[in-house]
C-alpha cells in the first residue's frame, strides 16, 4: 500500500509532503484549505474523470484525511493506497449497495467475503441458469476483506459514534456485548456471524456461558473457519519481535491458540503500517483474524486486520 503524490486546487503535492512530520502542519493547512474540494490520486497519469479525491473531516479526531471516492479503487494502480479494499483514512464508511460486497436490509446486513466460510469441498452443482433480470454480467463481484468486516460491526454496534452520555459506560465488557448481538444480524458468505465468531470475553463470563468454546467446536463439526475479535495484548519487545509467532490477545477464554506466519505479519504489517506501529507503541489496537481451526485449542490465522482505537473503543483515525 503505497501513497502517491495528490493533485489538490492544482497544485502537486509530494508523498514526502502528505508523510514527513516536518511538513506536518503545511499538510494540516493545505487540506483544512482544500476541504470540500476535488483532489486527484497522481497513481497513474492526471486525469479530470478518474481517482479523484475528496478531504474528510473527522470530528472524533479533529483531524482532515484524504478519501477516494465510492468505487473507485479499480481506476487507482495497484499499489495506491487507494485501490485497497479499505482505506485506512476513512475508518467509517457507510456506503452499502450491489457492488460494494454489502448488501444492507432493514433488519439484515449481508456481505460477500472474499475466503470461503466453508471449508468442506463443494458437492452441490451450479444452477445451470441464471435468471437473466437480476444477473449484470458486467458486474464485478466485490468482496470485502477483515478490516472492513471488523468497521462494519463496529457501525452495527453503534460502537462508531460517540455521545458525551456514553462517559464511563462504554467498557470493553458492555461494547462486547454489542458486537456479540449485532453478529446476529450479519451474514458473511450467507453463514450468520454470530454462529463462527469468537469474541474476547472474561474469565467468568465464558466458564459460565461457554459460548466460544461452543461455537469453535460446532465450526470444527461443521467444517467452518472462525473469526476471532479481541484486544491486541500489550507491545512486548521482547515476545513480539520480530513477530509474534501467535496472534496475541487479551480475554482469550475459550478462544483456540491462533498460530501467526511471520509472512502474514508482515504482510499485515506492510497493509496497515500506522496499526503496527500504534500497536508497538503501547496502545491499543483490536484484532479481527480469519482462521482455520484445527482443534478447539489450536487454528491458523489466515489474515489479521488491526483497528486502533481509543479509550472510549472508537476507532481512531491515523
Ligand atoms: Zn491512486
Amino acid at each position: 500500500m503505497k501513497r502517491f503524490p495528490i493533485l489538490l486546487n492544482n497544485k502537486k503535492y509530494s508523498t514526502d509532503f502528505q508523510t514527513l512530520p516536518e511538513f506536518a502542519k503545511g499538510w494540516r493547512t493545505v487540506l483544512t484549505k482544500a476541504h470540500g474540494s476535488v483532489g486527484y490520486c497522481l497513481c497513474k497519469p492526471h486525469s479530470p474523470d478518474l481517482r479523484k479525491i475528496s478531504i474528510k473531516f473527522k470530528e472524533s479526531t479533529d483531524l482532515y484525511s484524504l478519501a477516494r471516492f465510492g468505487n473507485t479503487e479499480s481506476e487507482h494502480d495497484p499499489e495506491c493506497r487507494f485501490a485497497q479494499e479499505y482505506n485506512e483514512q476513512t475508518p467509517q464508511i457507510t456506503s452499502a449497495g450491489s457492488n460494494t460486497g454489502i448488501e444492507k436490509t432493514k433488519d439484515s446486513v449481508s456481505v460477500k467475503f472474499h475466503i470461503g466460510i466453508n471449508t468442506a469441498k463443494k458437492s452441490q452443482p451450479r444452477p445451470s441458469s441464471t435468471p437473466s433480470s437480476t444477473y449484470t454480467p458486467r458486474q464485478q463481484r466485490v468482496t470485502i476483506k477483515s478490516l472492513r468486516l471488523l468497521h462494519l460491526l463496529w457501525e452495527e454496534s453503534g460502537l462508531n459514534i460517540w455521545h458525551p452520555a456514553f462517559t464511563g459506560k462504554r467498557t470493553y465488557f458492555s461494547a462486547f456485548q454489542r458486537l456479540s448481538s449485532a453478529s446476529q444480524n450479519i451474514h458473511v458468505n450467507t453463514v450468520n456471524l454470530h454462529k463462527i465468531l469468537l469474541l474476547q470475553t472474561t474469565q467468568s463470563s465464558e466458564s459460565n456461558s461457554g459460548h466460544n468454546e461452543k461455537t469453535a467446536s460446532a465450526a470444527i463439526a461443521n467444517q467452518q473457519k472462525l473469526f476471532i475479535i479481541a484486544k491486541l495484548a500489550r507491545f512486548n519487545v521482547d515476545q513480539h519481535t520480530p513477530y509474534p509467532t501467535n496472534l496475541p490477545i487479551t480475554g482469550y477464554f475459550g478462544i483456540p491458540w491462533v498460530s501467526v506466519s511471520s509472512e502474514l505479519w508482515a504482510r499485515t504489517e506492510a497493509a496497515q503500517p500506522s496499526a503496527y506501529e500504534h500497536w508497538k507503541s503501547g496502545s491499543d489496537v483490536i484484532a479481527i483474524a480469519i482462521v482455520q481451526p484445527a482443534t478447539s485449542k489450536s487454528s491458523a490465522a489466515l489474515e489479521i486486520a488491526l483497528m486502533p482505537v481509543s479509550e472510549e473503543l472508537l476507532p481512531i483515525n491515523l
